[in-house]
């Protein structure tokens, strides 16, 4: 039987939060639980030992609040280990990247006042097929915003309407990105109770082609903010987005970065379960999709 690498995100109850599509805590400790019948629930370190029964590692990215305050809480309770990974950019410059401005967005203002925003400034030609890919959004406009912010747009475009909204919806950001990110000193304490800490990224960008750039630009920040809190050099690495479209360009061209850097190994966002002898790159099954795993 294969081994199985689970990817979670928000940890949380969605208490108006209506941009996002959380994982209750209640949930969560369910599917821990169930986990647990089939998979021996191991840290990264463990990977590599013989075991009778298949693995099962539970990963988490974006490095949000809840992540600490809900899942880290019930995966103490249980005695289970677990993966988490910081995103450098909040922390270190108070840089909120683009798809968490959307989150907050779309959660606190109507989709029509977004989408005149965008159309108000941008060409919208051709939006009802190519928000195709929100298909999961039964909202029109809110496929259609999604679409505008997270792809069509460019960061720059995108982060000037958002961040008007933002501005207004949370004056204070430095408070903002105390509540909604990990602090250090919670990156800290998950650590000494036994938590992986790996790297997301720095400013949450999509591989733009060119390894070495990439390395230094989203890598190597969050690694060296994790040296500075850990006092010594995360191994793990999942990229933002799964790498984004040229996820496989990536792997080829940034795997001997990686490695040369130290890294044992990175997660992607490939929706397979994990074989006996795992490779440098691990595939996840998103925590919402349990159920059609197996
Ligand atoms: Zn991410």
């Amino acid at each position: 039987m294969n081994n199985l690498a689970v990817m979670y995100h928000y940890i949380r109850e969605r208490e108006g939060w209506k941009g996002i599509f959380p994982l209750s805590p209640r949930d969560f400790a369910h599917q821990i639980d169930t986990l647990s019948k089939t998979y021996d629930i191991i840290s990264l370190d463990q990977m590599d030992k013989p075991r009778s029964r298949p693995w099962c590692i539970l990963t988490f990215d974006d490095g949000t609040k809840d992540q600490y305050i809900n899942a880290f809480d019930i995966l103490k309770r249980k005695g289970v280990p677990a993966y988490f990974t910081v995103m450098s950019g909040p922390l270190v410059s108070g840089i909120i990247p683009v798809f968490h401005l959307v989150h907050t967005a779309l959660s606190f203002v109507s989709d029509e006042e977004i989408w005149e925003r965008i159309r108000s400034k941008h060409d919208t030609t051709g939006i009802e097929e190519a928000s195709a890919t929100y298909s999961y959004e039964q909202d029109r406009l809110r496929r259609y915003n999604k679409y505008m912010l997270n792809i069509k747009l460019t960061t720059e475009e995108a982060t000037e309407i958002l961040g008007a909204v933002f501005d207004t919806l949370f004056p204070d950001k430095a408070k903002f990105i105390d509540d909604f990110y990990l602090t250090e000193r919670e990156i800290k304490h998950m650590h000494r109770e036994g938590m992986t800490i790996g790297v997301h990224c720095h400013e949450h960008l999509p591989y733009c082609g060119d390894p070495r750039q990439f390395y230094d630009k989203e890598i190597k920040p969050c690694r060296e903010y994790l040296k500075g809190a850990l006092g010594s050099y995360s191994e793990w690495y999942t990229p933002a987005f799964g790498g984004g479209v040229h996820f496989e360009a990536m792997r080829e061209q940034l795997t001997p970065i990686l490695i040369a850097n130290g890294f044992k190994g990175a997660f992607s966002t490939v929706p397979k379960e994990v074989p006996q002898e795992r490779e440098f790159w691990i595939d996840r099954i998103d925590c919402a999709n349990l159920g059609h795993s197996r």
